[in-house]
């Protein structure tokens, strides 16, 4: 936990000069890992506000006590979403806190012809549960923004009627696939403000359907090149190759050198 990620219900106080009053997992954190006493200092954040810093007041068996301050906006985000068919569901909950740590703000668990059907029962799918990983993310990140996380199990009613609104144009919408021709830095992933949703597939990968209605709503393919990565390693690589194409798109061509 690089970051005590705070609800609004656990403060009290003047906002200028906030008290923030940790029980559970948190204080436990605090306690027995930071091992923080009075006067420390750590990084606070307020979910989905500032980030900033919070004075360990007291520490007591159940219960922490921060004086805090909220000072400065979250982190950036990218501005890459995903559309993720659902992975086995102790993949998902690693991939969740890790989408969320890379700064992904919408995850969309789609079905798949090749997606196991007992996934969408099982218990990690519990909206709580789900929640918890992205908190993970997001302290582990120093961030406050929680990604909303949308969960759809029937494939071409999203695409047809739903991806529209989720993602309009100029939306640059692109498909992870290891058998396209394409390599990314081909594509054209866009720059902030221009938003970015990325397509990976299942395990076995998207059915042939799956990927050509993909690319009649405007999914562009690209691989990574030959090695097919499992799913969990997938989404960390194509996001932080995404969002550097993104920086050095945004940066435009370099200026020919002097001389
Ligand atoms: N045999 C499957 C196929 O050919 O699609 C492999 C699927 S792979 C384990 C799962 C997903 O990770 C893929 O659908 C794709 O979205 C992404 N992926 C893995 N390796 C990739 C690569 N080299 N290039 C692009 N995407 C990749």
């Amino acid at each position: 936990m690089n970051l005590v990620l705070l609800q609004a219900a656990d403060l009290s106080g003047d906002p200028s000069e906030r008290i923030a009053t940790l029980h559970g997992r948190r204080a436990k954190h605090v306690r027995e890992v930071l091992r923080a006493v009075p006067g420390d200092t750590l990084a606070v954040g307020l979910e989905g506000d500032r980030i900033g810093r919070g004075v360990v007041v007291s520490v007591a068996p159940h219960e922490v006590v921060l004086s805090v301050r909220f000072t400065v906006p979250p982190p950036v985000p990218p501005g890459i979403d995903l559309l993720l068919a659902l992975p086995r569901p102790k993949v998902l909950r690693r991939l969740l806190a890790a989408a969320t740590s890379l700064g992904v703000k919408r995850i969309v668990l789609l079905n798949g012809a090749r997606v196991e059907k007992s996934y969408f029962d099982s218990p990690l799918l519990d909206p709580a549960a789900m929640r918890e990983d992205l908190l993970l993310g997001l302290e582990q990140a120093r961030d406050t923004v929680v990604p909303e996380l949308l969960v759809r199990k029937r494939f071409r009613p999203f695409v047809e009627d739903e991806l529209a609104s989720l993602w309009p144009a100029p939306t640059r919408r692109l498909l992870a696939h290891p058998t396209s021709t394409k390599p990314l830095e081909a594509c054209d992933a866009g720059s902030l403000p221009v938003k970015c949703v990325v397509a990976i597939g299942p395990e076995g990968g998207w059915v042939p359907f799956e990927t050509a209605l993909l690319e009649q709503h405007g999914f562009e393919g690209f691989s990574l090149g030959e090695r097919i990565l499992r799913v969990d390693t997938a989404v960390p690589v194509i996001v932080a190759q995404l969002e550097l194409a993104r920086r050095l798109s945004g940066r435009g061509s370099p200026s020919p050198a002097p001389g």
